[in-house]
C-alpha cells in the first residue's frame, strides 16, 4: 500500500511534469549532451552515466539533509529487503525529487526518449538490487565490479550508522568507489536490517509509515528497548522510603 502511494505520486507528478520537460530541453536544445550532437547510442549511454552519478548524489543527500531523511527513512524501515522494498518510498520523497529530476533532465540535456529509457534502466537496477536473489558468490562479484548487487545494497540498509552511510550508488558501483564509500566484505549474517529506532512491532503498518515524516523524530539509531535501560540508568527509580 505504501508502494501504491509512492507510484501514485510517481504517476501524478512526475510523469506529467518532466516528460514535457523533456520535449521542451529537446525542442530547444539544452543541456551539455543535448547541444554537443553526438550519435544517438553515444548520447543514450552518457545519459545513464549521468544521470546514475546525479541520483547518487541526491540519495547522498537523502541520508545527509535531515529535511530529506525523514522521508527516505520509511524506505529504510522495512524489516525485509525483496523487491517490494524497492517501489516501497513515501510519496513525500517522490514528490521532493521532483524538481531534483527537473534540474538533472535539463542540465544534462534528456529527450522523451533517453529519459524513457533512464527509467528503464533504473527500475530495473533498483528492483535487482532490493531483491533476494543470491546469486553464487563468485557470480556476485563479478557483477558487483560494475553494478550495485543485492548483497552490495543490503549492508546500505543494515541498523548500524557506519554501514548505512555507505554504497549510495543506484546502478553502477563506481560512485561510491570514486568517493570512497563502498563498503564491501561484511559478512551477511551480520546484517540486520531496518532502523533501530523503529523495530517494534506496528513500525511498519501503513498509517505509520505515512505519517513518519511529519512527527518528531526519534533517535534513529538507539533500539527502543536500550533507549528504556539508559533512560533508567540516568534517572535510578529511588525506592520510597519505609
Ligand atoms: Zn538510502
Amino acid at each position: 500500500m505504501i508502494a501504491a502511494t509512492g507510484a501514485l505520486s510517481v504517476i501524478v507528478i512526475e510523469t506529467p511534469l518532466v516528460q514535457p520537460l523533456a520535449r521542451l530541453v529537446e525542442s530547444r536544445r539544452w543541456g551539455v549532451l543535448r547541444s554537443l550532437g553526438l550519435p544517438f547510442w553515444v548520447e543514450a549511454s552518457l545519459v545513464i552515466v549521468l544521470m546514475d552519478y546525479t541520483f547518487y548524489i541526491w540519495h547522498v543527500l537523502l541520508h545527509r539533509a535531515p529535511v530529506l531523511w525523514r522521508f527516505h527513512v520509511v524506505h529504510h524501515m522495512d524489516l525485509d529487503l525483496d523487491t517490494s522494498t524497492a517501489i516501497r518510498f513515501h510519496f513525500g520523497e517522490l514528490a521532493i525529487s521532483v524538481p531534483w529530476r527537473a534540474a538533472q533532465v535539463v542540465a544534462i540535456g534528456l529527450s522523451p526518449l533517453t529519459f524513457s529509457m533512464w527509467q528503464v534502466w533504473f527500475a530495473a537496477c533498483v528492483m535487482f538490487h532490493h531483491s533476494n536473489i543470491r546469486l553464487p558468490v563468485q557470480w556476485e562479484r563479478a557483477v558487483n565490479r560494475i553494478l550495485v548487487t543485492p548483497r552490495m545494497h543490503g549492508i546500505h540498509h543494515s541498523n548500524k550508522p557506519d554501514e548505512t552511510n555507505s554504497n549510495w550508488s543506484s546502478g553502477l558501483t563506481f560512485w561510491d568507489w570514486l568517493h570512497g564509500t563502498l563498503r564491501l566484505g561484511v559478512s551477511q549474517n551480520d546484517i540486520e536490517i531496518g532502523i533501530p529506532a523503529f523495530r517494534g512491532t506496528g513500525a511498519v503498518r501503513l498509517k505509520r509509515l505515512l505519517v513518519t515524516p511529519f512527527c518528531p523524530q526519534p533517535d534513529y539509531w538507539r533500539f527502543p528497548d536500550t533507549a528504556k535501560q539508559e533512560r533508567n540508568e540516568l534517572h535510578p527509580q529511588v525506592p520510597p522510603p519505609d
